[in-house]
Order: structure tokens, then sequence, then C-alpha cells
């Protein structure tokens, strides 16, 4: 446990930005062990002190995992100058030291985990650490059994080593293919470089599992949920 102002602890855990929390305080409506807080500077401590907003406790964790629907038009990073970036669909108070875990490209949709658990993004994003990721795409062509060879020996995307063996499946093969693709690395426009390899241009691409966290029908676009402790746990 540790020590932390009563107004960081509820700005930390996305109740708020700080001034909001303040103004929450100041309104009476949060309470520390059973009273009502008077001043956002009141020290805390965490697994110790009770703090309750609106009549509901506020436990403080450190690190915070939100799994989102990624839509297309948002960059995975957590500036930009020119276009918006993915924590701007979250609530301004909960995106403090959020970041993504890897890149999709600004117009791939689908799975995209934030966290501020630095130490969890670098296992995940590791090269000899990479978890399977598997895209939905839509390809302009006939997607065919030579693919799906090519793709499980490896293709030549330019890079210094091919593509290691990657499993693709037809869902339609037709002058717009539909295609599940599941692959280890997370090389920059990986699906895309592989499709182009092919002389086949991805035409749409969303990002449906990465390791144990699969995207759920129930989770619209744009929207983000916390994960739940089993998917935190199986991330490892
Ligand atoms: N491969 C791509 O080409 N783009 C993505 O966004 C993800 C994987």
């Amino acid at each position: 446990s540790k020590t932390i102002r009563l107004d960081k602890y509820l700005a930390d855990m996305g109740c708020g930005t700080r001034s909001e929390v303040k103004q929450m305080i100041r309104k009476g409506q949060v309470e520390v062990n059973g009273e009502k807080a008077k001043k956002p500077e009141l020290k805390i401590t965490t697994g110790q002190d009770r703090v309750c907003v609106a009549g509901k406790e506020i436990c403080y964790e450190k690190y915070r995992y939100l799994l989102l629907h990624k839509p297309a038009g948002y960059v995975s990073a957590t500036t930009d100058n020119r276009d918006q970036t993915v924590l701007e669909l979250l609530p301004e108070g909960l995106r403090k030291d959020l970041f993504p875990v890897g890149r999709l490209d600004k117009d791939t949709e689908g799975l995209l985990l934030l966290t501020n658990d630095g130490d969890l993004a670098h296992r995940l994003l590791s090269p000899k650490k990479h978890v399977d990721k598997t895209y939905y795409a839509r390809i302009d062509g006939k997607v065919v059994a030579e693919d799906q060879e090519a793709f499980l020996q490896g293709v030549d995307i330019g890079d210094e080593t091919k593509t290691l063996p990657a499993k693709l499946e037809i869902l339609e093969s037709a002058d717009v293919s539909e295609i599940l693709l599941t692959i280890h690395e997370g090389r920059f426009h990986q699906v895309k470089r592989m499709f182009q390899a092919r002389g086949k241009q991805v035409i749409y691409l969303k990002r449906m599992t990465m390791g144990p966290l699969v995207l759920g029908e129930d989770l619209p676009k744009g929207v983000y949920r916390e994960l739940r402790e089993d998917e935190r746990k199986a991330l490892g």
C-alpha cells in the first residue's frame, strides 16, 4: 500500500479529470471511511482507506487494461498533430498514462488493447514472444489455395526475413474475397503487405483476436470495456 492524495486517487481511477474530481469532493460526493471528505489533498492509504463516490467503492489499482473496438479514422498513438487518436475515444478522465499495445493502421478496425502497464506491453510486443493475432479481411480479387500455401511457407514482403508461417482461412472466394488470417508477428502493415506480395489488395481489415483476447459481437465500434480478470490473467 502507499499514500496518495484523494484527488489523484480518484483521477487515476478514471473518475474524472483532476479538476472534475476536486469539484466532486467539494460537492460532498466523496466519502472516505464513511465520512464526507472535504479536502482534495487528504492523504489516502491504498488498500486500507475505503473511498466511495456516490455510494460506490472505488478501489485503487495501479494498472488499467482496456479493450477498445477501434473504428477506422483514428491513429494508434497517444498524440498526433493531424489525426484523432484512439485515446480520444475514451473519456478524458480515463486517458492519463494509457497507451495502445501495438498499432492498427488508421483505416484498420477491431481489437486494440490499451494499458498503462509498460511491462505487459513489452512482453506482448517482444519479437520472442509474439502473440497470435487473427484478422478478418476483405480482399479485392479471388483468394485461392495457392495463397494459403504461400502464407504457410512464408512470403517475402521486402523485409530481411520471410514472414513466419501464417494460417489463411478462406471464408468466401470471389471477386471480393473474405478471409481470416492468423499471424504470429506484428510487422508494419503486415497483412496488407502479405496480400500485396500475392498481387492482391486488402480493402477492409479488422483485428478479431490478440492472444487470449477476443473482440466480442457485443462491443460496438468506438466503444471500450475493461478486461475481465480471467482475460487479464490469460495475458500472462
Ligand atoms: N496488418 C496491417 O496491414 N495493418 C494493420 O493495421 C494490422 C495488421
